[in-house]
């Protein structure tokens, strides 16, 4: 996997001395993102909202997006961004609702979607997850693309109602669907599409700002991905309004060229590696190129996203 200490590598062998420099940036940039935990300067936040429905906003997180929806039955949040904006997230979800959070979902168990979890609960909700992330967040997980090691979470932080496969909730007049999209992101994604509004939290399955990031420790891997697009794709109309892990809100159109460019990308790697092209041919090849131009350079970039791709491939 690539990682921020492999970069003198990559200069040193594979790229020209320009492409290493813009690959050392963007791996540094994202790793700035990732482990903003230890590098913001949390005080500045300002957390910006944009309402999606009458008493509903999508909130961009310092980490993951929200959805934070309001009704006769209480206040709802999706993800918990990071640990230190709890209680800027308190305080934005007050200024939004009037109050706290009865109920949060965790789209998954990174630490930038379920950091907010204990000042959340501490605050009176009831924290709702797949299986999977609660187990994660017990043992504690390392995330090779950044050489992040994950402690186990405080018992205060993890979920309390779990599912594996569906669940619903029934929310003044909304119903909203929880389901689990398998072996995507990581192993234990949920996306949460509310019926009424037509709108849809698709946790990090989008990234709606360049390629996403595959946790191939916790059991992601492109295929799911897809095929999770795809599944959401389903859901959608003309206004439907999809709020992504990162990234700003999007609609079906948008949904589609994203599926188009991950197939794009796959269907690149695959081939190369059908023809016997090891990591490093590809790395250092231009198969993605085409892609690349339009949607490589705003998050993770293409070699890291090759890797990933090629990495999760099935033999
Ligand atoms: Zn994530």
């Amino acid at each position: 996997m690539i990682r921020i200490k492999q970069i003198s590598i990559l200069q040193g062998s594979i790229f020209v001395p320009l492409g290493a420099w813009v690959i050392a940036l963007s791996i540094f940039l994202v790793f700035v993102q990732f482990t903003s935990a230890k590098a913001q300067d949390w005080e500045k936040i300002e957390l910006q909202s944009m309402e999606l429905a009458q008493g509903m906003w999508a909130i961009y997180g310092a980490g993951g997006n929200h959805v934070l929806a309001t009704g006769p039955d209480g206040v709802l949040l999706v993800d918990a961004d990071y640990s230190e904006m709890g209680e800027k997230l308190l305080a934005k979800i007050q200024e939004l609702a009037g109050q706290g959070p009865q109920r949060v979902i965790d789209t998954h168990w990174h630490f930038d979607h379920v950091g907010g979890n204990q000042a959340l609960r501490e605050a009176g909700a009831e924290l709702i997850a797949h299986q999977n992330v609660r187990s994660r967040m017990i043992t504690g997980q390392h995330l090779d693309v950044i050489d992040h090691d994950q402690p186990p979470a405080d018992p205060g932080a993890l979920p309390v109602l779990t599912f594996t496969d569906t669940m619903t909730l029934y929310f003044g007049q909304e119903t909203i669907t929880l389901f689990h999209v398998p072996f995507a992101h990581t192993d234990g994604d949920v996306v949460v599409h509310f019926h009424q509004a037509n709108v849809i939290h698709t946790g990090d399955i989008v990234f709606y700002c360049g390629y996403p990031f595959i946790d191939l420790n916790a059991g992601g891997g492109i295929d799911g991905i897809i095929a999770a697009v795809k599944s959401i794709l389903a859901l959608c109309d003309e206004n439907t309004q999809i709020v992504p892990g990162h990234g700003p809100v999007a609609d079906k159109v948008g949904l589609e060229k994203y599926l188009n460019i991950l197939e794009e990308f796959r269907a690149a790697v695959a081939a190369a590696k059908a023809k016997g092209m090891s990591l490093e041919e590809i790395l250092a090849s231009d198969v993605t190129d085409s892609v690349d131009q339009e949607w490589g350079d705003k998050m993770f970039p293409p070699e890291a996203f090759k890797e990933m791709v090629y990495r999760s491939l099935q033999d």
